[in-house]
């Protein structure tokens, strides 16, 4: 038997090469697919020469067609941190909503199954926590987020209609903040900031008075528990997160301990909108792929650390997003 063909949108991004990575490991063909919007190609130069990798520049709200059979789809082309997603919002949109259409229907001519990455902001600023997957939400549809997060409710909706309506083998995972190397320095998401603002000998800035929660997850961590739901036969929604819930104070302290840095934090608007508390619930990816997460926060801080310290200096100094 020949090897098993994957599709991976996003590929250039943060999550898509390490998924990119993961399978070529697993002895997959793997094709990427990626516009370069907020990816970089240095992600993934070192799979060009590999007979079993492809890339393809793409568009993938456009039109998507790849020759020859297909097993698998896994969808993560969007943008993902604030930042990006406010400053280009029909983009967001669109690649949530209209790739979402096409990879569906590419999916479907190729009877292969997909998995489209989803997130925790489907939840919006939530009522509850932590969060599980029968939480329907707290989200403002017209706030500068809505971009993002109603793309994804978009998407979770059209995804399961396709499993339902067409049939089509379908998964979806709730992501919660993901963090490690290949992250963008200047893409404006806490981890980067912070640990780019010590590296620069600038105070780190915290949005409003630090108190909101996040969880965050290792990218390895987060990769094994996407590949063991898309090989799992559960068509619907999956958190894949750290339930460690931290906050932004207690993270900022960890960063400065971490780096060294002598400059202190400085106090600035929070964003609106801003969730207050993110943790996710795992006992579905527990019970279901009996995953959890294995990298603790000290470790994969450290590992991270070692990944932005080493970047050329004038990266370093890029602030621009
Ligand atoms: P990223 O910005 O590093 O990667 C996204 C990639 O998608 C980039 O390479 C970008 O160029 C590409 N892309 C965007 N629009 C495209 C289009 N129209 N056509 C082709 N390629 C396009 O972000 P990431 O952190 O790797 O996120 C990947 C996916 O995971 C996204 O769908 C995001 O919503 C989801 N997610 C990530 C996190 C996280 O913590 N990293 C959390 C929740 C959800
Ligand atoms: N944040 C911060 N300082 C920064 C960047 C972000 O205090 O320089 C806060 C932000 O307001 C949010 C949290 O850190 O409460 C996580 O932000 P991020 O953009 O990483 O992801 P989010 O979970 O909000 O999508």
């Amino acid at each position: 038997m020949g090897r098993k063909r994957i599709l991976i949108t996003g590929a250039a991004g943060f999550l898509g090469s390490h998924l990119c990575d993961r399978f070529i490991k697993e002895d997959f063909h793997v094709m990427g697919m990626d516009n370069l919007i907020t990816g970089d190609i240095r992600n993934i130069e070192h799979l060009f020469p590999l007979e079993n990798f492809n890339f393809y520049n793409h568009d993938v709200s456009t039109f998507v067609h790849v020759p020859g059979e297909l097993d698998y789809i896994l969808h993560f082309a969007s943008p993902a941190s604030p930042i990006d997603y406010l400053k280009i919002p029909i983009q967001t949109l669109k690649v949530g909503s209209l790739g979402t259409h096409n990879l569906l229907g590419l999916a479907r001519s190729k009877k292969a199954r997909i998995l489209v990455a989803s997130t925790s902001e489907v939840y919006g600023d939530p009522t509850v926590s932590p969060q599980s997957e029968d939480y329907w939400g707290n989200v403002n549809p017209v706030g500068p987020r809505g971009v993002y997060d109603e793309a994804k409710r978009f998407q979770e909706a059209i995804t399961m209609a396709y499993h339902t309506f067409h049939k089509l083998e379908t998964r979806i995972v709730r992501i919660f903040n993901t963090y490690g190397p290949r992250m963008r320095l200047n893409d404006g998401r806490v981890l980067p900031a912070f640990i780019g603002q010590a590296l620069r000998g600038e105070d780190l800035t915290i949005f409003g008075d630090g108190k909101q929660t996040r969880s965050f997850c290792y990218v390895d961590d987060q990769v094994e528990g996407i590949f063991r739901l898309l090989m799992s036969d559960y068509p619907y929604p999956v958190n894949i997160g750290n339930p460690d819930e931290i906050t932004i104070n207690q993270f900022a302290e960890e960063i400065i301990k971490l780096t060294g840095t002598k400059q202190k934090v400085v106090h600035q608007d929070l964003p609106i909108d801003d969730p207050k508390q993110r943790r996710p619930d795992i006992t579905k990816a527990k019970e279901l792929l009996g995953w959890a997460p294995k990298v603790s926060r000290e470790e994969g801080l450290k590992i991270t650390y070692q990944y932005f310290k080493s970047l050329p200096q004038r990266e370093i100094n890029h602030k621009d997003f």
